[in-house]
């Protein structure tokens, strides 16, 4: 297999393969097809829930899904650490605000990043550095600054067409390993539509990075020794209403904490929204906050606010963990049951019909064969990405995915979302991969990426991880 001795890792965030496809097509996008596609691949591949940037960053990077990394969302609670009572900083937390400085103190040391694999890297605009050189992040003062400005002014491309000037200051002096983020797909897909002419643009933005980026590196004669490769951490659907989940808690006798209100006294239960069409619920158990809440607690004291979500229109599914370590599954459609037992997941359906809609599938498989029995369906991958979550100790007691036109934050969310991620759907699960490499017919997930890089660029890849290379 030929090895490379550079990496560049283009990752757009909220990049639906179905626009891909639909640019590709119709020769939009010129560099990408010329640089990438000619000699390689593409493919749809599926990203871990909740689909949201940053958890779902972590893949790229250290090839362990968010569950395992213990960071199950944008914002998370963490009921052990609130119950004791003191003011330490894990109790809870939002990367949307000042505590995305504390990624990747989150992130902890147990797996390396690929910043800390290669001997060089450059970062730009993504904002879990852990590992990287303060020279090769080449954003650490301005990303803050570009960020803003664009939060204000909603001129995102100017983020984006920053990330090209870095991106060619970087191939000057060329380091192994590269990560370049676009934040612009995303970001015009919430102001506007994930099919807006100007997220559309922002396409041909980073079409026009490519290009520029293999012509440099043309320049100085090492293209085909780098590896390039294009993928995204989440789909966006359109978003028609905001259910405020903070107010039907509170109105359900459920008085929730949450952001902003994270000092909220005599709270029962607290909620933690990601993308927005995701959100962990915690409850407080009987005694404290400590205790876990299972699905056999709910059905004997809590089934009218679990009948009262399931009513709603905007909730689509609904998780629960059971004593017994199972996460029951439970839809307006029926009730199936999800559990790892001896290497293998077991899927038993309980009642009524499949809340997945999954047919014909057996009730026992491994985790790649749930890759293949579920990729072409409504839930890619559900039952994997389930467990993985709930493996995190600052997973909710309840794990919501919203219904698409819908999403689970109203008030404090500005500007208003009019596009939404982060839950189980096909639309924001799958995302492409463009890889300047043939690979192997087979499925992907985004975890895969990380031992696939390492692979292709020659090093061991003996790290302890969710992935495995495609290569
Ligand atoms: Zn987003």
């Amino acid at each position: 297999m030929k090895k490379y001795q550079h990496c560049i890792l283009f990752l757009i965030d909220g990049a639906r393969p179905d626009a891909f496809e639909q640019l590709l097509s119709t020769g939009k996008l010129p560099n990408i097809k010329r640089f990438i596609l000619k000699n390689g691949s593409y493919r749809r591949i599926v990203t871990s829930f909740p689909s949201t940037t940053g958890p779902a960053y972590i893949p790229f990077l250290n090839g362990c899904y968010p569950g395992t990394a213990d960071i199950p969302g944008i914002r998370w609670f963490d009921k052990e650490e609130y119950a004791k009572k003191d003011s330490n900083l894990n109790r809870f937390r939002s990367y949307m605000g000042w505590e995305a400085l504390l990624l990747n103190r989150d992130l902890g040391d147990k797996k390396k990043t690929l910043f800390e694999i290669f001997n060089s890297s450059v970062n730009i605009f993504n904002p879990l550095t852990k590992g990287i050189k303060p020279s090769g992040n080449l954003t650490r003062f301005t990303k803050i600054l570009y960020y803003f400005y664009a939060h204000l002014t909603y001129h995102w491309q100017v983020p984006d067409l920053a990330a090209r000037r870095y991106l060619k200051k970087a191939i000057h002096n060329p380091p192994e390993f590269t990560f370049v983020v676009f934040p612009a797909v995303d970001s015009f897909s919430h102001l506007n539509h994930p099919f807006s002419p100007k997220v559309m643009h922002c396409y041909r933005n980073v079409d026009q990075a490519v290009g520029e980026a293999a012509r440099l590196l043309e320049k100085k004669k090492i293209l085909d020794q780098t590896l390039l490769v294009i993928t995204s951490d989440h789909g966006l659907t359109p978003t028609h209403t905001h259910l405020d989940l903070v107010r039907f808690l509170d109105e359900n006798g459920y008085r929730a904490l949450h952001y902003p209100k994270i000092f909220r006294a005599n709270v029962r239960a607290a909620v933690m929204v990601s993308g927005n069409s995701m959100a962990h619920l915690y409850f407080k158990g009987e005694k404290d906050w400590r205790d876990s809440v299972f699905f056999e607690e709910f059905e004997k004291n809590h089934l009218f606010l679990l009948r009262r979500l399931l009513r709603r229109k905007e909730i689509d599914l609904v998780a629960i963990r059971e004593k017994g370590g199972g996460i029951r599954i439970i839809s307006k459609k029926g009730v199936s049951k999800i559990k790892r037992e001896d290497g293998l997941i077991s899927y038993n359906l309980i009642e009524g019909k499949d809340p997945f809609g999954y047919q014909r599938i057996p009730q026992r498989f491994s985790d790649y064969q749930c890759l293949e029995l579920t990729y072409d369906s409504s839930y890619p991958d559900a039952p994997v990405q389930l467990l993985q979550i709930f493996s995190s100790k600052r997973c909710g007691d309840m794990v919501l995915s919203a219904n698409k036109g819908y999403d689970l934050r109203k008030r404090f969310e500005w500007p208003e979302h009019k596009a939404s991620h982060g839950s189980l759907h096909k639309e924001h699960m799958l995302v492409p991969l463009l890889i300047n490499q043939k690979i192997k017919d087979q499925k992907i997930r985004t975890v895969d990426i990380f031992p696939s890089i390492l692979k292709l660029m020659g090093k061991a890849d003996n790290h302890e991880i969710d992935g495995k290379s495609f290569v």
